[in-house]
């Protein structure tokens, strides 16, 4: 072994320690080099193992922070401006409306505001959806980690190039400002595109987009199958989603429908590789099998589906069942009360009271890492990885089980590290 003693080492000791790939340790000790964990074992196998500076994190179970693998936190200022239960195109006719007058200052205040609301309910990575790319620089001064995706809409083929114009501008212009960084060890934001949903953006604009991913080496990720309205208009051309597209301005005559699912859709033009599906609410077996074939990772939203109210079965189940990567996000404060993991493993345990607490977990840590590019990364306490661990408080000590506890109790974390370094007590 190395001599650690200018290395820095920070010794963190806790009632529990959850690892998440290996099985909980009562009376844990988590030993940090300053970014990146060098052991986590008991306190007793521990004990001999130099170290520069201890942090107390007795009365708390220590965990990997949370990866909340889809959010818009530009839209962080407008909580409660829309009534909860909407259907799908009356909701998005008002948020059309609520974006349309907000200025840079009032975004990059709402985004602040959502970074903290991450930061103090745990969330360490964050994968966003970003219009202006404002995101990648917040997250980056407050050190939290995380894939900006690059967010643009158009249906009509005539704003092809001047969507893909502005998407290269904004991506330019953040690797410039040397933001983007690939896995670097000061800075962890990392970048992507996001072609809004498959209703909402042309064929022509769907391929050249994902072209210039490909070239660049950006991961994509894409709104799919959220609703009935996306199924109907995707299958045959028509409802609700057509007039909210004509009344946009932006319907195009000489656009035929597919006939087929969104997945289908997707798939047939070839975008869907190792791309990131946000919702996937309603699917097939055929689409379930496509996913699976293309490694698309599923981020499921439970507390929008809540807020929405849709009462149908998310095929959960069916994703595990095939071995799909599914993990959780919030989605925006428009379609949602909060940006809280715990909140959204509450309600997802509601729905499905049968599932295994481990296997929440993981999907609000390791599996969210994995989906949104920090796999062997962030998501778990294990030798190498970064240094990205929350304390939560033990407010009631008569559990047996502490990640029974982490879902069924806990609400907000009390300590919070990101590359070794504590940004929150
Ligand atoms: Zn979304």
């Amino acid at each position: 072994m190395s001599k650690p003693t200018k290395r820095n080492i920070k010794k963190i000791n806790a009632d529990w320690v959850l690892p998440i790939t290996s099985p909980p340790i009562k009376d844990g000790i988590v030993l940090t080099d300053g970014k990146a964990i060098k052991a986590v074992g008991s306190g007793k196998e521990l004990s001999k193992f130099p170290y520069d500076e201890i942090i107390d994190c007795s009365g708390k179970i220590i965990l990997p922070g949370f990866v909340n693998a889809h959010s818009h936190l530009e839209l962080t200022g407008f909580r409660g401006k829309i009534e909860k239960g909407l259907p799908f195109t009356d909701w998005a006719r008002k948020v059309v409306s609520i974006r349309k007058d907000i200025t840079e200052n009032e975004i990059a205040t709402a985004i602040k505001d959502g970074v903290d609301e991450l930061i103090s309910s745990g969330v360490t990575t964050v994968g966003d959806f970003s219009q202006t790319g404002i995101t990648a620089k917040i997250l980056n001064e407050r050190g939290l980690r995380g894939t900006v995706f690059l967010e643009f809409s158009g249906f009509n083929p005539e704003q092809k190039d001047e969507k893909l114009r502005q998407l290269k501008e904004l991506l330019n212009y953040e690797i410039d400002s040397k933001l983007i960084t690939h896995h670097s060890s000061l800075i962890t934001v990392n970048f992507g595109i996001a072609p809004h949903a498959p209703y909402s953006v042309s064929p022509e604009l769907l391929k050249e987009s994902h072209n210039f991913a490909q070239e660049k080496r950006l991961p994509l990720a894409i709104h799919i199958s959220e609703m009935l309205e996306e199924i109907e208009f995707i299958k045959n051309g028509s409802g609700a989603m057509k007039d909210l597209l004509i009344d946009f301005g932006v319907w195009n005559d000489k656009w035929m429908p597919p006939q087929t699912t969104p997945v289908q859709y997707l798939q047939n033009m070839g975008i869907l590789k190792g791309a990131i599906g946000i919702h996937l609410n309603i699917v097939t077996e055929d689409d379930i099998r496509i996913l699976k074939e293309n490694d698309v990772s599923v981020v499921y939203c439970p507390g929008s589906n809540k807020w929405f109210g849709r009462n149908w079965k998310y095929p959960l189940r069916e994703f595990l069942n095939n071995d799909i990567n599914v993990v959780i996000g919030t989605d925006s404060l428009l379609s949602n009360e909060k940006l809280n993991m715990f909140y959204e493993m509450r309600v997802l345990k509601e729905n499905f009271p049968d599932l295994e607490n481990d296997i929440i977990l993981k999907m609000a840590t390791v599996n969210g890492a994995k989906a949104i590019g920090f796999e062997g990364e962030a998501g778990e306490i294990a030798v190498g990885r970064k240094a990205d661990i929350i304390g939560i408080d033990i407010e009631d000590s008569s559990f047996n089980n502490p990640i029974e506890y982490v879902i069924n109790k806990a609400e907000k974390a009390s300590f919070s590290m990101i590359n070794g370094k504590v940004i929150y007590e």
